[in-house]
């Protein structure tokens, strides 16, 4: 079988500037495993890391190469918690699982940070905290109660003031933010590279330009053709988020691949850089439309957010990213913006991520809804655990049936309109 042209990496500020890629070669001769990995972004290379580390045989199988899809082209920031209050996960998901979980997503920095210095991984990794930000009442409410429910379970947060935040963001925008310490950021693409290098060197095999075409049965096994070579596994899991195919029945149908676009500046004069969150946290607005952005260590601005529902390739195709940062910042007038790109990320009904094993020997984890760079590597100690099975089988995620999204088709208008909707609700402040 002829194999499909690989895709370049999208034409990011993280392409230019990342540590050079280990080889990963396509695979070209049939292989017995004990795992095989679909998906070779941060999801999928943690987790054939963990295993490696424990001794079990795992490969990696990635369409395009490691780091090529949201892992390598993201916001960089490293977030602590999910999307949910920790109540409410609690409610949801009773309080012992709620109270694991709550542990579990509110620890993935720490450890994300910890492995990246226990294989020296070279990302400009740093922890200088991630701030929530409200720039209305409605979303300074949430920040208030969400502030509180972590300081009741004795987080190191912190909430903060107009004042406050005029001082540590340089902006008048916001009414107030909850600070986590726990947060950080890194560069992607490096920490993708150094991850794939850290699960080869753990022993795992990592293949680029290797598709998976199909997944069967094939006796006790199962079987994955591959367009150079057939792989047989005792056990597969599939790490392929805002890619997802039709390799498993309905699986597509269960999230929503939106794209999320970044717009980065030229690095810039210490004067302006020291004027912009000048002790380096990451920021997210809480919105309608999510806004995200952090200086990088080179003094760049890179400013996040939801752009257009295609590929893109320059600046000029996040004009809206760029108008907003200059609302925020007048200095940055005039500035030059070098990269504009974009990659998909998925979202699922509910906001969880999620955990399926449809069938004996198969796992399924995608949905970060935004929140994979810590999430996903943390999810790959997990369900490594997971795969191994044994008395550590348990993890700290639910394992949930593949239910796919009503009227799935459709999500494109869906999204199209809800972008629309909550830019002009954002830019009404309601
Ligand atoms: C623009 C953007 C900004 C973001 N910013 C942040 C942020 O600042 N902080 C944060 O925490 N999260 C952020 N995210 C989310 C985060 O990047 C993702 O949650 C995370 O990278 C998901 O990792 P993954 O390994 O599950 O998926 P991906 O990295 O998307 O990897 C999936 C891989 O599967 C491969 N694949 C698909 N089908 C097949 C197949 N049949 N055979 C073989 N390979 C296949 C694809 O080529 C792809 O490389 C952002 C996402 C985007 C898109």
């Amino acid at each position: 079988m002829n194999a499909p042209a690989r895709l370049p990496l999208p034409p990011s500020l993280y392409a230019d500037t990342a540590v050079a890629a280990a080889a990963t070669p396509p695979l070209d001769a049939d292989k017995n495993v004990s795992v095989a990995i679909i998906g070779g972004g941060f999801t999928g290379l943690s987790t054939a890391l963990h295993l490696a580390e424990q001794g079990v045989g795992a490969l990696v199988l990635e369409a395009q190469e490691p780091g090529w899809g949201a892992s390598g082209n993201n916001g960089g920031q490293t977030n602590p918690g999910l999307k949910h209050d920790p109540d409410q996960i609690e409610a949801d998901f009773g309080p012992d699982l709620g109270r694991r979980m709550i542990d579990f997503c509110y620890g993935t920095t720490n450890f994300t940070h910890g492995l990246i210095r226990r294989y020296q991984i070279p990302c400009e990794a740093r922890q200088n905290g991630t701030l929530r930000a409200a720039y209305n009442e409605a979303s300074a409410a949430a920040i208030d109660k969400t502030a509180q429910q972590c300081i009741r379970r004795g987080m190191p947060v912190k909430l903060l003031n107009r004042d406050e935040l005029r001082e540590m963001t340089g902006t008048d925008r916001y009414l107030c933010a909850m600070l986590d310490t726990r947060g950080g950021d890194l560069h992607p693409l490096s920490y993708a590279r150094g991850l794939a290098r850290a699960a080869i060197s753990a022993g795992a095999g990592v293949h680029g330009e290797t598709p998976a075409l199909s997944l069967r049965r094939d006796g006790s096994r199962w079987r994955i053709e591959t367009p150079r070579a057939v792989v047989h596994a005792e056990k597969v899991l599939l790490a392929t988020n805002g890619f997802t195919d039709d390799l498993w029945p309905a699986l597509r149908r269960t999230i929503v691949p939106v794209f999320s676009s970044i717009a980065a500046t030229a690095p810039l004069s210490d004067e302006v850089a020291r004027s912009i969150m000048p002790t380096r946290p990451v920021l997210y607005e809480s919105g309608h439309i999510t806004v995200y952005y952090r200086i990088d260590q080179q003094g760049r601005l890179l400013m996040g957010g939801r752009g257009p529902m295609r590929w893109i390739s320059s600046p000029s195709d996040v004009a809206y990213l760029i108008r907003y940062a200059e609302r925020l910042w007048p200095q940055l007038k005039g500035v030059s913006w070098t990269h504009g790109w974009n990659s998909r990320l998925a979202i699922t009904k509910d906001h969880y991520p999620h955990v399926h094993e449809p069938a004996e020997n198969i796992l399924i984890s995608l949905g970060c809804n935004g929140r994979g760079v810590a999430l996903s590597t943390a999810m790959g100690a997990q369900l490594a655990r997971r795969l191994i099975g044994g008395a550590n089988a348990e993890i700290d995620m639910p394992i949930t049936g593949i239910k796919p999204i009503p009227m799935h088709a459709f999500w494109p208008v869906g999204v199209t309109s809800a972008v629309i909707a909550g830019r002009v609700r954002d830019r009404l402040g309601i």
